[in-house]
């Protein structure tokens, strides 16, 4: 039993408690009345706890962010099919033969008649030819392409289901 340093009750059953930057002993109406007992602390330090995680969750987002980066890079470029048709063609347009396409590439007249022909040469050689004859021979591989040849597949089927189901 001791006396209440904030109300001045005397023989009372007190608490040390913090008031501030002091520590006095208060009965625990004090307490109650001043919110200065310990479970009024608890609350606050929880929030603290739940505030110091959230750097974790946002560290976690930017991976993802980073992963997803990663895939739209992957857009890749291809070889086209025809890339010998396209070479003999932009050297007609411009009324050279293999003798004088080799020459302005300093490639062999093997090389440039076994290209046109599909057989495919280093990629060195392919951008000589790009250069040489100011033409592309990569194209962003195809996704065009492919969902078209998904979409009519899948609504041909879906079609077909429909029709064999209410036969
Ligand atoms: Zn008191």
């Amino acid at each position: 039993m001791a006396d209440c340093e904030l109300c001045g009750a005397m023989k009372v059953s007190v608490r040390r408690v913090k008031t501030g930057k002091t520590e006095v002993a208060a009965c625990s109406r004090c307490v109650e009345r001043m919110n200065l007992g310990p479970k009024e602390t608890a609350p606050g330090l929880a929030k603290a706890q739940s505030m110091h995680s959230r750097p974790a969750h946002n560290s976690a987002y930017a991976a993802r962010g980073k992963k997803g980066k990663d895939i739209m890079l992957k857009t890749e470029k291809e070889l086209a099919s025809d890339f010998g048709k396209r070479i003999t063609q932009a050297r007609k347009n411009k009324g050279w033969n293999h003798a004088t396409l080799g020459k302005r590439m300093a490639e062999t007249v093997n090389i440039i008649k076994a290209t046109e022909a599909g057989k495919r040469p280093t990629d060195g050689v392919l951008k000589k030819f790009e250069r040489v004859l100011g033409i592309s021979l990569w194209v962003v591989a195809s996704e065009e392409t492919t969902t078209q040849l998904d979409r009519s597949s899948s609504r041909g089927m879906t079609l077909g289901d429909y029709f064999n189901e209410n036969s």
